[in-house]
């Protein structure tokens, strides 16, 4: 069914959230300019049990709400989550531009096509058709510069990108109304000490803040703690002479975590392992196709990198291309190599998607090594109820899981780091909203489960308070 989106009496600009309101999933907030003009900022795939406020799920993700006004896409990072659904909303006849940073740009192009295949259509003709019309819409916008937008019926509206430190080429989104009137999209906000990426920078100044709020009621632990985490796991893996598998998604995550391994592989070089094994010849295996693209494109995009991150290619050393890392490609390839390591229990750390066991490569290996107490299970991101991933980690060894319609014995050892997150925690995203020089008067609270947004609500509206700075803080339903 489709929303009319009546306008309310009152001012511009007004704001709609389509999606990302009841959950996390489905992001997409419309930007209403004027009575015939408005942007949308995202436009993500609802996932899981999200539902939108006019009825869209991911079992029915048809657009629906009213695109008549839309003058412009504004995109502020490429997970699925916020630009999923541009298929359907290209489908539904929207024409103008796609808005988005440099990196995004080039990231894009990967993520749609897979998901195009998906869900929409796998005719080659379709996906050309597709493929043609999103290159031709796709208009990159440098950080930290006003952008003006094209508006039909002559209201002058700019946007301005700042970094996000989220995923690479991630950004949140200012969106300016005759020159003065400023609202800010937040998109996913990323932690101040996460890995490759720069700090996330707030905008000089808002009006209106409209932040997400995922991890809004808890504290992640710090990087140093998370790293030798990291190194005691794969240690103990190891010695159980066996491989270590990691579940985990194909953007962002996977570059962290390859990033991380290199940085411990360089600092045990020359270290034994094992009687029969040096840290220097351990393989680590990337097997998915499409994570294997996002790394080559995270590698193209160095400029974008954090200080950090260059100083290591400064140095001669290939954060995301070391020696030891291998990528497996085919399918036939990869059966191979499960087979191999399956029947060898040869050390090694294999890393696939999906990152909740619930489709992909790392289904084969779990079916192939569950079984065998040699081998390990180390989770990295957030596993939700219903998954098999969720399954498995919560298992007692002994138990069992259900993946492809048969059950297979767990005999594994099974293992999480919390706080693997491409996602800030409550301190940041405080860090974030305080951060504004001029503003913001109100803040809009989103994209995070009830008590977390509560949470942030509370910590946001305690901290204007104590400045002696009044903020309408609260939660939009629609
Ligand atoms: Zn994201």
């Amino acid at each position: 069914m489709e929303r009319s989106n009546n306008l309310p009496e009152g001012g511009f600009p007004h704001l709609f959230h389509h999606g990302a309101v009841r959950g996390v999933t489905g992001s997409a907030h419309e930007w209403v300019a004027s009575p015939d003009c408005s942007v949308l900022i995202d436009c993500g795939l609802f996932q899981g049990g999200d539902v939108g406020p006019a009825g869209a799920s991911a079992d029915d993700l048809a657009i629906d709400f009213d695109i008549s006004r839309i003058q412009a896409v504004v995109l502020t990072h490429v997970h699925i989550d916020h630009v999923g659904r541009l298929p359907w909303l290209l489908g539904a006849g929207y024409v103008g531009p796609i808005c988005c940073s440099g990196p995004s740009a080039k990231l894009l192009p990967i993520v749609l096509e897979d998901a195009f295949r998906l869900g929409v259509s796998r005719k080659p003709a379709d996906v050309e058709r597709f493929m043609a019309r999103l290159e031709a819409a796709l208009v990159p916008v440098p950080f930290g510069y006003w952008h003006a937008l094209e508006m039909a019926d002559g209201t002058v509206a700019e946007i301005r990108l700042g970094r996000a430190g989220h995923i690479l080429g991630s950004a949140h989104v200012s969106c300016r109304l005759a020159g003065e009137h400023i609202t800010v999209f937040s998109g996913d906000l990323g932690a101040a000490d996460a890995p490759i990426l720069p700090e996330p920078e707030p905008p000089p100044a808002a009006n209106v803040l409209v932040i997400e709020s995922t991890y809004g009621d808890s504290l992640h632990e710090g990087r140093k703690t998370r790293q030798q985490r990291l190194e005691d796991a794969l240690v103990k893996a190891l010695r159980d002479k066996g491989t270590l598998l990691i579940p985990a998604f194909s953007i962002g995550r996977t570059q962290e975590l390859l990033y991380e391994l290199e940085a411990i592989i360089h600092r045990q070089r020359g270290a034994a392992m094992h009687s029969f094994l040096d840290w220097d010849e351990l393989p680590i295996i990337l097997d998915s196709p499409l994570a294997s693209r996002f790394t080559q494109v995270y590698r193209e995009l160095e400029p974008y990198w954090d200080e950090e991150a260059r100083e290591r290619l400064r140095a001669d050393r290939r954060p995301l291309a070391f020696e030891q890392l291998l990528t497996v490609d085919s399918h036939e390839a990869h059966m191979k190599m499960v087979r191999h390591l399956a029947g060898t229990a040869r050390p090694a750390v294999v890393i696939a998607a999906s990152g909740m066991c619930a489709g992909g490569r790392i289904v084969n290996y779990l079916k192939a090594m569950l079984g065998d107490a040699r081998h390990n299970v180390l989770f990295v991101g957030y596993q939700a109820a219903g998954t098999p991933g969720r399954e498995i980690q919560r298992s007692e060894q002994g138990g069992s899981v259900r993946l492809e319609a048969e059950t297979y014995p767990i005999r594994a050892a099974v293992e999480s780091i919390s706080g693997y997150s491409a996602h800030g925690d409550q301190q940041d995203l405080l860090r974030f909203a305080a951060g504004i020089a001029r503003g913001p008067e109100e803040i809009r609270v989103v994209h995070g489960d009830e008590g977390a947004k509560r949470a942030l609500v509370d910590k946001l509206d305690t901290h204007f308070r104590a400045a002696g700075q009044p903020v309408n803080v609260w939660i939009p339903l629609q």
